[in-house]
């Protein structure tokens, strides 16, 4: 039985092999390696290696080595088969049988990752051979350590148009193969010839560990200054993202990603000792990137250059946050650097200090978005209610509804308005939106309370006493019970008044506290709505009382009716079949006729 490439991939994906190692041996960690004693041989000084972000493992004592699946045969003593579906079943992946189409996809992308893994570990020689000075010198210029170049895999592309040809053509690449994954092209002549051609080179590593792209970087002024892989059968532009493999270790503590626009400011960010950077590779942020992120982080920082390209990359790429990050839960900020600046130089000038200073000081996506608008708006020549209610369109556009109140409190704060000022803006704005007064539109004539029972006449009247005043819902709860209520928003809307009538200090408390209940939020702005018209209805706190008292006795006189009828039809009853009626009986009743007659 073949597996589809595919569970071989998960099962990389979801089984860190240091982890898994670690399980039967011990590893203490030595730079960016766990190291060990071998298993497979006697040894007393550790000889066995694991790469936990490129997934394999290796021993230099007796030469075995591998990824998780081999270590898993070797150890257990399985074959592949049966390695393959222990792990599977361990990391939670469902195996299918390999179709042959598949299979053959499988070996073509088997062989591009071994042409890459053979062009990376040139590269790599390149870089610290005779032709690799000026890429070497490079590489100092950029800061960049002898660890960095090590944990990148950095290399050099030498000059000329056939040293990785040959290196390939040495180790056995089709170079129909090397064509294939973008590393060599075909030439008029016949033949091929090297793509990069004295170049840094920046391999991507996929988050299992193999290369799957190439990044080079001119090294003076030439052009293009940076020349990347096109779509491979092992690479999709715009789907992976520069050095997740690395930062994905990091994230196990907080759960947090930093994102950049190009590698080399990624790599200057992880030597400065911000190994949870990555970048975006060469396009703008896509959806694909952002569900990548999702994986391994809650919080997100944008970073991108403090020019007016970075700004509008930031704004398509804070959509896109937002769609695929915020909607899910995740936090996103916006690092803002200063004009002229990008991470890689700001980082030099301003070290570790400097650059976290940056990241503390993030904004939240929406601030980014909403603060150019907030400044437009208070820099032009609108009256304060033209301003107010603009604001709050922008607030209403750019926000998610649950909080409103929140950027409202930020964006009043901002434009020196009330925040009431705000939220009652658009009931003022035109005509459409005026609200007749107080009786004119009867309760039925509300479109927001659809939902539920038609309410009593009363639940409205009750509500929009205590969502001026809650401290009466507490008051009043004895006597006018939220049992009472026919319609179910509104009683709920009661209930949770009544619950945090002591916490509840302002009307704007209560749009908090409805944050969730977006029909209850209908209820309180439709009630809002006619309060803030210009007959208020209620003047002050005895006014409210004697509208609270009025439904309470009207409530008493339902309940009386009510038990009058109960009564009676019990006392008939008793008459009809001869009986006595008890004196607590006809005392009860008299005294509720005694009642009603008032
Ligand atoms: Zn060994």
């Amino acid at each position: 039985m073949r597996f589809d490439e595919s569970v071989i991939r998960e099962i990389h994906a979801r089984t860190p092999i240091a982890e898994y190692i670690g399980q039967y041996v011990p590893l203490r960690k030595r730079g960016n390696d766990m190291v060990g004693l071998c298993p497979f041989h006697g040894e007393k000084t550790p000889s066995f290696h694991v790469h936990p972000d490129r997934g394999f493992y290796k021993c230099f004592g007796c030469g075995e080595g591998g990824d998780v699946i081999s270590f898993a045969r070797k150890i257990e003593n399985l074959d592949f088969n049966d390695a393959v579906r222990m792990l599977a079943g361990k990391a939670g992946v469902e195996l299918q049988p390999e179709n042959p189409g598949a299979a053959r996809a499988r070996s073509e992308k088997e062989a591009i990752y071994e042409a890459n893994r053979v062009a990376a570990e040139f590269f790599a020689r390149a870089l610290h051979g005779e032709a690799g000075a000026a890429a070497r010198a490079y590489c100092e210029r950029r800061g960049f350590s002898a660890a960095t170049i090590e944990t990148f895999g950095l290399g050099f592309a030498p000059p000329g148009w056939d040293a990785l040809r040959d290196a390939l053509a040495q180790a056995g690449v089709d170079p129909a193969i090397g064509e294939r994954a973008g590393l060599l092209k075909p030439s008029q002549r016949g033949g091929w010839y090297d793509f990069y051609r004295d170049r840094l080179m920046v391999p991507t590593y996929a988050t299992t560990g193999e290369v799957i792209a190439f990044g080079g970087r001119a090294l003076a002024d030439e052009e293009p200054k940076y020349l990347n892989t096109a779509t491979t059968p092992v690479y999709t532009k715009g789907r992976h993202l520069f050095a997740l493999n690395v930062a994905k270790r990091a994230t196990q503590k907080d759960r947090t990603l930093i994102v950049v626009e190009g590698y080399l400011d990624c790599i200057a960010l992880h030597q400065a000792g911000f190994e949870n950077a990555v970048a975006a590779l060469g396009t703008s942020f896509t959806d694909e990137q952002a569900a990548e992120l999702r994986k391994y982080a809650d919080n997100v920082y944008l970073c991108y250059d403090g020019d007016s390209a970075g700004t509008a990359a930031a704004f398509k790429a804070i959509d896109i946050a937002t769609k695929v990050l915020e909607h899910a839960g995740r936090s996103v900020r916006i690092v803002g650097l200063p004009k002229g600046e990008d991470p890689d130089s700001y980082v030099r000038a301003h070290g570790h200090a400097g650059f976290q200073r940056l990241l503390d000081e993030a904004k939240p996506s929406i601030e980014f978005k909403l603060d150019p608008q907030i400044d437009r708006l208070g820099g032009g020549f609108d009256s304060p209610s033209a301003i107010a209610r603009k604001a709050e369109e922008l607030i209403r556009q750019m926000t998610p509804r649950e909080e409103w109140d929140r950027w409202r409190v930020y964006v009043a704060g901002r434009l020196k308005v009330n925040v009431d000022d705000l939220r009652n803006s658009r009931f003022f704005a035109n005509g459409a939106n005026f609200v007749p007064a107080y009786g004119s539109a009867g309760v039925s004539g509300s479109r927001h309370v659809a939902a539920g029972a038609q309410p009593h006449s009363f639940e409205r009247e009750v509500l929009s006493v205590v969502v001026e005043d809650p401290a009466l819902a507490a008051e009043y709860v004895d006597r006018i019970a939220p049992g009472r209520f026919r319609n179910e928003v509104y009683r709920r809307v009661y209930e949770r008044i009544v619950e945090q009538a002591g916490r509840l200090r302002e009307t704007g408390d209560l749009y908090v506290l409805f944050a969730e209940d977006a029909a209850g939020l209908d209820v309180l702005s439709d009630l809002g709505r006619r309060d803030r018209s210009k007959t208020r209805q209620y003047g002050g706190a005895d006014e409210r009382r004697a509208l609270l008292d009025r439904v309470v006795e009207r409530l008493q006189l339902d309940d009386d009716k009510t038990r009058y009828q109960e009564l009676s039809r019990e006392i008939d009853r008793l008459y009809a079949a001869g009986q006595p009626v008890p004196d607590a009986l006809r005392g009860e009743f008299d005294a509720l006729v005694g009642r009603l007659k008032r």
